[in-house]
């Protein structure tokens, strides 16, 4: 049976499973991802997280994404899945994990299915189970999505993300947790940003209508504060007869 949110006895302790996130670029599932991790003790698996990690250091998957995600395109399933299969065997999954950012294609939400199916499982009491993910659709307006894009401002030590416009840190460009100095993700430009939101519309909208019809689509209105709409995200995930 599901349980209001705040009433869960200890988040930690229990089996969250499969979360997912999808909404556009710039929606807020980076932000709201990290949320539900720390309430839950479940890890966030960011897909372009891993990419951005891997390009910077220069490995093989690194020097294959970095061009395309510099225009603003997708990655190839191929690639991603095998990123994702590789991620989600860490010990940090056994109780549950978020992704954010994945899946992007209906082709990544059918091999997502068929791996959570297959080789997912979770424990109770020493018996394996399954638990079927929530999925969760983070709408915002297109004007919106702009201005969080193009205002868009991160840590690179701690990963806390700014807004120029909405959520400026307290002094220009230094982050208020670690006084690190802040940085404009290299695809948050003009030219780039419109190439994501045209690969949103055309490859990651469907995907809403894939789980839909599955009856595991939730949906979460995301342009109020970040504090209302982390409270609707976490009622989600509490009601949705799994904890
Ligand atoms: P994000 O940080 O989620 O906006 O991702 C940044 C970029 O990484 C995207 O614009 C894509 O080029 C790539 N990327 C991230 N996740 C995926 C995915 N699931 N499938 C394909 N490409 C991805």
């Amino acid at each position: 049976m599901g349980s209001q949110a705040g009433t869960v006895l200890d988040p930690k302790s229990r089996n969250t499973g499969p979360v997912i996130l999808l909404g556009a670029p710039g929606a807020g599932k980076g932000t709201q991802a990290k949320l539900i991790a720390e309430r839950y003790g479940i890890p966030q698996i960011s897909t372009g997280d891993i990419l951005r990690d891997n390009v910077a250091r220069g490995t093989e998957l690194g020097k294959k994404a970095k061009a395309v995600m510099e225009g603003g395109g997708l990655v190839s399933d191929d690639l991603v899945c095998a990123m994702v299969a590789d991620r989600l065997k860490q010990a940090d999954c056994k109780r549950g994990f978020i992704l954010d950012g994945f899946p992007r294609t209906v082709a990544q939400a059918e091999w997502l299915d068929r791996h959570l199916t297959d080789n997912v499982s979770f424990f109770d009491k020493g018996k394996p189970y399954k638990i079927p993910p929530v999925v969760i659709n983070i709408k915002v307006g297109y004007n919106q999505l702009l201005q969080r894009l193009t205002g868009r401002r991160s840590c690179p030590t701690c990963g806390r993300i700014y807004n120029v416009y909405f959520q400026p840190p307290r002094s220009e460009g230094i982050c208020d947790v670690d006084g690190g100095k802040l940085v404009t993700r290299k695809d948050d430009t003009e030219e780039v940003i419109s190439e994501r939101l045209k690969a949103y519309e055309r490859q990651t909208l469907p995907l809403a209508d894939f789980y839909r019809g599955k009856r595991q689509l939730r949906e979460v209105d995301g342009e109020g504060s970040v504090e209302s709409i982390t409270g609707a995200m976490f009622k989600v995930v509490e009601n949705a007869d799994r904890l």
